[in-house]
């Protein structure tokens, strides 16, 4: 009963979208409190490092990297301001375990 109780806020706290796409230069141009947007961090004409803080509301930092000569990596694909992610996201050594694709912009859940 309990478990159920909790696991029920938990889904209710989860953001389903993704705000701002916003492109820096650096790691160090990103702010302590990203909420809903997405950074990447663009050098030249790519793509190294896409950073969130956790859409299930946990506030962990999740840093993916975008660059395909280092493993794990994620592709981005970024039309007119709505971006995917693949593979899918999941923190399955963190506490909230959240498992989720983001996909034009709109977070979809797995777990
Ligand atoms: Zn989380």
């Amino acid at each position: 009963m309990m478990g159920n109780l909790k696991n029920w806020w938990k889904k209710r706290r989860r953001r389903s979208k993704v705000g701002r796409v916003i492109a820096v230069e650096s790691m160090t141009a990103i702010p302590a409190k990203i909420g809903a947007d997405i950074y990447l961090v663009r050098q030249g004409d790519f793509d190294k490092r896409a950073v969130l803080d956790c859409p299930c509301g946990c506030k962990r930092r999740i840093d993916l990297n975008l660059v395909r000569t280092q493993y794990p990596v994620w592709a981005v694909v970024s039309k007119k301001g709505s971006l995917s992610l693949n593979p899918s996201i999941w923190l399955k050594d963190d506490a909230c375990k959240s498992h989720f694709f983001i996909k034009c912009n709109k977070i979809e859940w797995v777990n």
